[in-house]
């Protein structure tokens, strides 16, 4: 079927839809310059999530290997500090506006959905511009380019990377104790668990969003959704798990559809 007759299906099924829910993925913000974990080409490429993404892998390679954490850092600093939401984010936001979406779950740590102006986000696996502390669990938010600049100047002052060097920059709570970033390595528990499994229980719609669909527990959403009665729709350009319950599936990338999609419903 023709892109364009898929986009006027998944059009329909929006205008007919009561309640609209997104579950986004690192697809979503690849238009934006931030590389996902399975594309080729990216940093994860050059790092290894593994012994990047868990908390005995960081220390074992902060130990080992500080100058591989050293060159994560600067390249992660870089693209974060230029990533801005891309066209999909953007058309999301005025969809949330236009009242055609209520919801935004999402796997991304990157804050995208926010600043293109989604007001309700879950975000399964954190925000890497929160922080939690150690001890007493007390959240707070960091402004963005603050916070990226903040640590690359300490990059810069910090001759040996060391875990010492890591406690002693990292913010300070009221109670004392440094504040990690409030993301979700791989086993910790996700965050946001019981308000998005209502959120796919209670929809009639949900739009998947460059996502793989190999991250449990969140990958589970569309398959929940689809069984409470919800229709599918499904935007990646790539292999996913979902080709199976998906009602339509639009096989480009989301920072082209999903404008198609809003021009449309701004047609209505
Ligand atoms: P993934 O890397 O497993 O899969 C990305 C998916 O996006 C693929 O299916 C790919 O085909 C698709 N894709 C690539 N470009 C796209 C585009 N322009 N439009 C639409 N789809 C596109 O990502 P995942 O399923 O989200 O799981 C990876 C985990 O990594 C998540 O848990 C997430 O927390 C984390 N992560 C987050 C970010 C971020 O915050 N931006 C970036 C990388 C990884
Ligand atoms: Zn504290």
């Amino acid at each position: 079927m023709p892109l364009i007759e898929k986009i006027e299906q998944a059009v329909d099924i929006l205008r007919r839809s009561a309640v609209v829910v997104v579950f986004s993925g690192a697809g979503m913000s690849a238009e934006s310059g931030i590389p996902t974990f399975r594309d080729p080409g990216g940093i994860w490429d050059q790092f290894d999530p593994e012994e990047l993404g868990t908390g005995s892998g960081l220390l074992h390679t902060l130990t080992r290997h500080p100058d591989r954490i050293r060159s994560f850092l600067e390249a992660t600093i870089d693209i974060f500090l230029s990533a801005k939401p891309n066209p999909g984010h953007v058309a999301l936001g005025v969809m949330e506006r236009m009242g055609y979406v209520r919801t935004v779950i999402t796997q991304n740590v990157d804050n995208l959905h926010q600043e293109a102006g989604n007001s309700r986000v879950l975000e399964m696996h954190g925000n890497l511009f929160r922080q939690r502390c150690l001890a007493c669990g007390k959240k707070q938010v960091s402004e963005k380019t603050s916070y990226l600049l903040h640590i690359r100047r300490a990059l810069e002052r910090i001759g040996r990377l060391d875990l010492n060097a890591v406690l002693r920059e990292l913010p300070q709570c009221r109670c004392g104790s440094p504040m990690r970033p409030d993301v979700v390595m791989f086993g910790e528990q996700v965050q946001d668990m019981p308000e998005s499994f209502l959120e796919a229980d209670s929809c009639s719609a949900m739009l998947v969003l460059g996502t793989s669909g190999v991250v449990y527990p969140a990958a589970a959403l569309p398959q929940k959704a689809k069984q409470a009665g919800a229709k599918v729709i499904e935007i990646n350009p790539g292999d996913s798990v979902y080709s199976g319950i998906a009602d339509v599936q639009i096989p480009e990338k989301t920072g082209r559809v999903l404008p198609e999609i809003l021009k449309r419903l701004q047609d209505a």
